[in-house]
C-alpha cells in the first residue's frame, strides 16, 4: 500500500506550526518554572560533584570513569586507591575541601576509609536517580508513584553484555517472569485514563522496552539468516508472555550496526500469523543517523501493509560519541549527523513524517527537549491527530519538572524506568551523565547554563549558520581529530559486513571461486610461466577432500633459475626509482581493492579463514602495497646536512634478491608485505609461499602481472619449504631472507644464512629478517571491565582458530575475579559457532592441516594430564570433513608447564591465576617469547606498571591482542619472537637496503661554489 512519503504539510501549515511550537514551548517552560520557582532540576544540578564535573572536561573524564569502576572495587582500600589514582593528577581542578579530602585519606587510614564509604554512597545516590530499583518490588513500588502522578511507564531491565547463550536464556526469562509477577499486580490497580485510555480502547499497564542484541549472544549482522533464527525464537516467547498478560513490547535501539538487522527481525516477528494482529508493539527509530528518514518511510509502508498499526519511539540517539568515533576509527562514513541541529531539525521533520501518517504508526516522541515535544504537539494539533494518539516520554530521572508541565497539560507521558544491578547500572549512569552534561544537551543549556527561553525555542534551522567550536574544545566527549604519524597514509577500511551489498559480494566471490576449483597453477620464473613435472593439490582444510587448485611444485633447479633471473632484473629495477616502483604497488593495491572479495573468497577455502578474518588480511595487503610505497619515496629523496665547502649525501641502496618465504596463516597480507617491501625499496624477489596456502600465492603473482610489473622482478616458486626454501636461504645471490614463521623454522634459517656466508667466502653477509610467533597472554586485573575481557580474550585466543601468532593463550587472571570471568569466558566460548569458514555464522573453523591437528590433539592430551580441562567444545563429527578441533580451556596448569610456554598455534587456551598483579607481571614475562600481549584493567597506576614493565613487542591495553594495523599497530617482537623490526612500522623498509653517505669537499683554492640545492632556491640576478 502506498502511505504519504513526506508530511505534505503546506507552508502556511509549517508557519502556523512554528508559531505554535515556541508558544507551546514558552507556556511548557513556564509551567515546569512555577513548579519549581527558583532553578529547574535544583537538586540535581545544585550537585557540586555535577558543577566540578562540567566546569573542567578533565575532572568530568576522571570522574565518570571513577563511577564506571566503583561497583568492581569490594574493599574501601581499593576505593581510595583509585580515588588517588583517577583524580590526583587532577587534583589542581578540585575544589579544596575534595584536594584536602585527599590528601589525608590514605589507603588503609580511618580517613581513607571514610572517603570510601562518602566516594560510594555519593556514586550510589547518582545512580538512583536515573534507576528505578534493583529488586521487582523496588520497582514496582517506583511504577506506583509515576502512576500516582499520572504517568505511565516502561520497564528496561539493565544487564550486563550478554556474552553466552546461557546469558540471553537469563536475560529473556528475566524479563519473563518480571511481566509475570507485576501485570498481576499492576492490571488490579485503578484506572488512570489520561494514560491507560486511547481513543475509549484501554492501553496495556504494563509496557517493557528491551534490547535484541540481549536475546542472542552472537548477535551478528555477518549471520543475518542464524541471528534473526535465535533472536526470533526468543522474542516469540516474549512475545507470547506479552499477549497472555496484555503487556506492552517496544524494541530499543542500540548501535548503527545492529540498526537494520533490528528492523528487520521486528517487521519479520511481526508479520508471523501469531503477532500480525497486535498493535501492542512498538520499535524505535534514532533521528541523529542520517538514514533514519529512509527507515521511517519503511517501517511506515509496512505498517500500511500489515493493516494493523504499530507504534514508533522517535529519540535522537543515545551513542552519538561511539557511533562517531568508530566510524572515524574505521574508515567508514559516520552515519550520524556531525551538527547538533541537524539532529534536532530531523527529528522535527520525523515527527511531522509519523504524526502525519498516525494510521500506521502511533507515534512516541522520547526526549526531554521542550522545544522538540512542543514541536510535536504544535504538528498534532496541526493534523488534528487526536491527544490520545500519540505520547510523549522521558527517562526516569531526567527534566522531572517538565514531566509535571507535559501531564498538567493533558498528554500521556510515559517514563523510561531501567532496573537492575550496580554493574550494568554504573554503565547506564555513565551514559545519562555524559548525556546531561554534553555542551549540546537542552537540559544543560536550559537549566544549567539558563539560556534564555527564546533562544532555546528556536526553530533549529535558525541555529544552522552559528560557528562551532573546535572539535577539540566543543565537548569532552567528541572524538579528537586523529593524529598520524604518516599522514599521506589510510588504512584501507575493513568491509562493514552490517551493509547487504557486501554480503551480498561476499557470498557472490564465494560462488565464483567455487566454480574456479581445480585450475592449475604454473610457476611464474623471469616472467615465464613454467609447469613442472610435480603438481600439488592444495586442500581445504575444512573440506579435506576438495581441492582449491593444482599447484606446481618447483625443484632446487627452479629455485636457482629464479634467483638468477632476479639477479638481471635487479639493476633496472632499482634504477627505476623509488617513484616509478612505488606506481607499480599502488596498482597492486587497486587490483586487489577491486577483487577483494574475490582474494578473501579464496583465503576462506584455502586456509579455512572465517569472512573477517580473511576480508582483513586482504585490507592488510593493500595497506602494506601502499604504506612501503610511500615509505621508500620517502627514503629515496635523497638527504645530508651541507656545511659550506662541504656537500654530504645520503642514500639507500637495496641489499640485492630477496628471498621471500611465508606461512600460511596470513597467506596474502604477509607475503604481499614482506615482497612489497622488499620491492618498493629495489631489491628484486623469490616467492615463495606456504605449501598451505600457494593458490592465494599464486593469485599475488597474477596481480602483480596484470600490473605490468618486470620480467624476473617477482617470481612465484611454490614447493616445499625443506626443498625449495632451503635452496633460497643457501643460494649465493640471494641477498636477504625475509621470513616469517615457526621459531624452529626461523632460527635454522638464521643459523643457516651464517654458516653460508662464511664458509661460502660471500661477499656479503646475508641478511635474515624472522618473525616468529609467540606466547601471548592477556591479565585480567580484579576491577577490569569483566563484559569487554571476556570478549576480548575470546576474540583473540579463537579468532581464526588460535592461528595467528599474536593469538592470546594464557590469560592470567587474578584471584579474586578468576571464578566469575572464568565461568564466563567459557560459555561465551562455549557459544562459537564452529564450522566451514565459508558460512557467515561460522566463528571457529578448521585448523590449517593434518600436522597441525595432531600437534595439537597432543597438546590436549598434555593439557589433560597436566591441568583441568575446563571446556572441550565437541565438533560433532565436522571431523569427518575436515580438520575441525573446537576451542579448549585449560585451568590450574603451572606457569611453568609446557602448555603454559611453548606456542602451540590453534584454539587452545591456559588460564592461569595469581595472586596479584605483581605476580601476574611475572608470569607475563616468564616466557621465550615477546610478541604480544596485553591487560584488562581500570586502575590508572596498573596501566602505568603494564606499559613499563610488560616486555612484548605490542601491548594493548583494554582490548583484544590480535589484528595489528599498518602504520597504527606496527607489528613485531623480540627475545625469540623475531629478528628485526616492526611489520608496518616506519623503519621496515631500512632493513632492505643498506645506507651510503658520500661527501664531496667542494673547495676549490679557497672559492666554494653554491650547492645544487642553493642554486635551485636562487632567483635569477
Ligand atoms: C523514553 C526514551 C527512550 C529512549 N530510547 C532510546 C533508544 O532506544 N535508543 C537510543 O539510542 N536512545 C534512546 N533514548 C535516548 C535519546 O536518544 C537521547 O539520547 C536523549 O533523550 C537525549 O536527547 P534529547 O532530545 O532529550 O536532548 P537534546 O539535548 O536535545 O539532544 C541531545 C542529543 O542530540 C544528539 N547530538 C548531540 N551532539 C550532536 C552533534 N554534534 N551533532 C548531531 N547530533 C548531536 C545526540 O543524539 C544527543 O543524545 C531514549 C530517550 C527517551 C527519553
Amino acid at each position: 500500500m502506498a502511505v504519504a512519503l513526506a508530511d505534505g504539510l503546506s507552508d502556511k501549515q509549517l508557519d502556523a506550526i512554528e508559531r505554535a511550537t515556541r508558544a507551546i514551548g514558552v507556556e511548557l517552560f513556564a509551567r515546569a518554572n512555577d513548579d519549581q520557582p527558583t532553578v529547574l532540576e535544583r537538586r540535581w544540578w545544585d550537585d557540586r560533584i555535577m558543577a566540578w564535573a562540567m566546569r573542567d572536561e578533565s575532572v568530568k573524564a576522571q570522574m565518570f570513569r571513577f563511577i564506571d569502576v566503583l561497583p568492581m572495587l569490594d574493599t574501601s582500600e581499593a576505593v581510595t586507591e583509585h580515588l588517588h589514582e583517577y583524580f590526583d593528577d587532577v587534583r589542581r581542578y578540585l575544589p579544596s575541601a575534595a584536594r584536602l579530602g585527599l590528601s589525608v585519606a590514605r589507603p588503609g587510614t580511618i580517613a581513607g576509609r571514610a572517603l570510601a564509604i562518602a566516594a560510594r554512597r555519593n556514586a550510589l545516590g547518582h545512580a538512583r536517580r536515573f534507576i528505578a530499583g534493583t529488586t521487582q518490588s523496588e520497582v514496582v513500588a517506583a511504577a506506583m508513584n509515576e502512576r500516582k502522578l499520572k504517568r505511565a511507564f516502561t520497564l528496561d531491565l539493565l544487564g550486563e553484555a550478554v556474552t553466552s547463550e546461557i546469558e540471553a536464556d537469563n536475560y529473556l526469562q528475566a524479563y519473563i517472569d518480571l511481566i509475570e509477577s507485576i501485570a498481576p499486580i499492576v492490571n488490579r490497580w485503578p484506572e488512570v485514563p489520561q494514560i491507560d485510555r486511547a481513543g475509549g480502547a484501554e492501553l496495556p499497564r504494563v509496557n517493557v522496552s528491551i534490547k535484541l542484541s540481549a536475546l542472542d549472544s552472537q548477535f551478528d549482522p555477518i549471520d543475518q539468516a542464524g541471528t534473526t533464527r535465535r533472536v526470533t525464537r526468543r522474542l516469540r516467547n516474549l512475545l507470547r508472555v506479552a499477549r497472555a498478560h496484555r503487556a506492552f513490547v517496544n524494541i530499543d535501539m542500540e548501535s548503527y550496526k545492529t540498526k537494520d538487522l533490528t528492523l528487520a527481525i521486528f517487521k519479520q516477528t511481526m508479520l508471523e500469523d501469531e503477532f500480525r494482529d497486535t498493535s501492542d508493539v512498538g520499535i524505535v527509530i534514532q533521528c541523529y543517523l542520517k538514514d533514519s528518514a529512509e527507515d521511517l518511510r519503511g517501517l511506515c509502508s509496512w505498517a500500511a501493509d500489515r493493516e494493523r498499526a504499530v507504534w514508533v519511539r522517535l529519540v535522537k540517539g543515545a551513542y552519538w560519541d561511539y557511533e562517531t568515533v568508530m566510524a572515524q576509527q574505521s574508515g567508514w562514513p559516520v552515519p550520524v549527523f556531525q551538527e547538533k541541529w541537524q539532529t534536532d531539525n530531523n527529528f522535527e521533520e520525523l515527527t511531522r513524517m509519523a504524526l502525519a501518517n498516525h494510521r500506521h504508526l502511533r507515534t512516541a516522541l522520547g526526549s526531554h527537549n521542550l522545544r522538540s515535544l512542543a514541536h510535536g504537539i504544535a504538528v498534532s494539533r496541526e493534523l488534528r491527530v487526536p491527544h490520545d494518539q500519540f505520547e510523549l516520554q522521558m527517562l526516569y530521572g531526567m527534566g522531572d519538572a517538565a514531566k509535571q508541565a507535559i501531564v498538567d497539560a493533558g498528554y500521556r507521558l510515559r517514563i523510561y524506568m531501567p532496573f537492575g544491578q550496580l554493574i550494568p547500572g554504573m554503565a547506564y549512569l555513565v551514559r545519562r551523565l555524559l548525556e546531561n552534561t554534553s555542551n549540546e544537551s537542552f537540559l544543560r543549556a536550559s537549566f544549567a547554563e539558563h539560556i534564555p527561553v527564546e533562544r532555546l525555542m528556536m526553530n533549529p534551522r535558525e541555529h544552522r549558520h552559528e560557528a562551532r567550536p573546535p572539535l577539540a574544545q566543543h565537548d569532552g566527549n567528541t572524538p579528537r581529530p586523529m593524529t598520524e604519524s604518516n599522514p599521506a597514509f589510510r588504512n584501507e577500511p575493513l568491509t562493514d559486513f552490517s551493509r547487504e551489498d557486501n554480503r551480498r559480494a561476499m557470498q557472490d566471490a564465494i560462488a565464483e571461486v567455487t566454480r574456479q576449483f581445480g585450475r592449475s597453477y604454473p610457476l611464474v620464473i623471469d616472467g615465464q610461466e613454467i609447469e613442472t613435472a610435480s603438481w600439488q593439490d592444495s586442500r581445504c582444510p575444512a573440506h579435506k577432500s576438495r581441492s582449491v587448485g593444482r599447484v606446481s611444485i618447483a625443484t632446487t633447479e627452479h629455485a636457482d633459475a629464479a634467483v638468477r633471473a632476479a639477479g638481471v632484473a635487479l639493476e633496472p629495477w632499482w634504477r627505476m626509482g623509488a617513484k616509478g616502483r612505488a606506481e607499480y604497488l599502488r596498482q597492486a593495491a587497486a587490483v586487489m581493492r577491486r577483487r577483494r572479495f574475490e582474494l578473501a573468497a579464496w583465503q576462506i577455502f584455502e586456509c579455512a579463514k572465517p569472512w573477517r578474518e580473511a576480508d582483513g588480511d586482504v585490507a592488510e595487503a593493500i595497506d602494506f602495497c601502499e604504506f612501503y610505497a610511500l615509505g621508500a619515496e620517502r627514503m629515496d629523496a635523497a638527504h645530508g646536512v651541507d656545511v659550506p665547502g662541504e656537500e654530504n649525501r645520503f642514500a639507500y641502496v637495496p641489499r640485492g634478491v630477496t628471498a621471500v618465504i611465508a606461512p600460511w596463516n596470513f597467506p596474502l597480507a604477509i607475503l604481499t608485505g614482506m615482497t612489497a617491501a622488499a620491492l618498493a625499496s629495489g631489491n628484486t624477489v623469490v616467492m615463495k609461499p606456504a605449501e598451505q596456502s600457494s593458490v592465494v600465492g599464486a593469485k599475488l603473482m597474477e596481480i602483480f602481472r596484470e600490473v605490468g610489473l618486470p620480467p624476473g622482478v617477482l617470481n612465484y616458486v611454490p614447493g616445499p619449504g625443506e626443498i625449495v626454501g632451503a635452496a633460497l636461504v643457501e643460494h649465493p645471490d640471494v641477498a636477504t631472507i625475509a621470513f616469517t614463521g615457526s621459531r624452529a623454522v626461523g632460527l635454522a634459517i638464521n643459523a643457516r644464512a651464517a654458516e653460508v656466508s662464511a664458509s661460502k667466502r660471500l661477499r656479503h653477509v646475508k641478511h635474515v629478517i624472522a618473525e616468529m610467533g609467540g606466547k601471548n597472554a592477556i591479565i585480567i586485573d580484579d576491577d577490569a571491565d569483566l563484559d569487554e575481557a571476556v570478549l576480548g580474550v575470546v576474540k583473540s585466543a579463537f579468532g581464526y582458530q588460535g592461528q595467528k601468532c599474536s593469538a592470546c593463550s594464557r590469560v592470567i587472571v587474578l584471584d579474586s575475579v578468576n571464578s566469575v570471568f572464568l565461568e564466563r569466558l567459557v560459555e561465551a566460548t562455549r557459544s562459537l559457532k564452529i564450522g566451514p569458514a565459508e558460512d557467515p555464522a561460522t566463528a571457529v573453523s578448521a585448523v590449517i592441516d593434518e600436522d597441525s591437528f595432531r600437534r595439537i590433539h597432543k597438546y590436549i592430551d598434555l593439557g589433560r594430564q597436566t591441568g583441568t580441562e575446563v571446556l572441550a567444545m565437541e565438533v560433532d563429527g565436522l571431523e569427518r570433513e575436515g580438520y575441525y578441533i573446537g576451542p579448549h580451556i585449560f585451568a590450574d596448569i603451572a606457569p611453568d608447564d609446557r602448555l603454559a610456554q611453548e606456542e602451540i598455534f590453534g584454539p587452545v587456551l591456559v588460564v592461569l591465576r595469581a595472586a596479584n598483579l605483581d605476580e601476574a607481571i611475572r608470569i607475563f614475562n616468564d616466557s621465550d617469547y615477546a610478541l604480544t600481549g596485553g591487560i584488562f584493567s581500570r586502575s590508572p597506576e596498573h596501566l602505568r606498571r603494564a606499559r613499563r614493565e610488560l616486555l612484548v613487542g605490542n601491548l594493548y591495553l583494554n582490548r583484544g591482542i590480535t589484528g595489528a594495523l599498518v602504520n597504527r599497530q606496527p607489528f613485531g617482537g623480540f627475545k625469540m619472537s623475531g629478528i628485526g623490526t616492526k611489520a608496518g612500522g616506519s623503519d621496515y623498509l631500512l632493513q632492505f637496503v643498506v645506507p651510503r653517505a658520500i661527501t664531496e669537499n667542494t673547495m676549490r683554492r679557497g672559492f666554494a661554489a653554491a650547492s645544487a640545492a642553493d642554486e635551485e632556491n636562487t632567483s635569477d640576478g
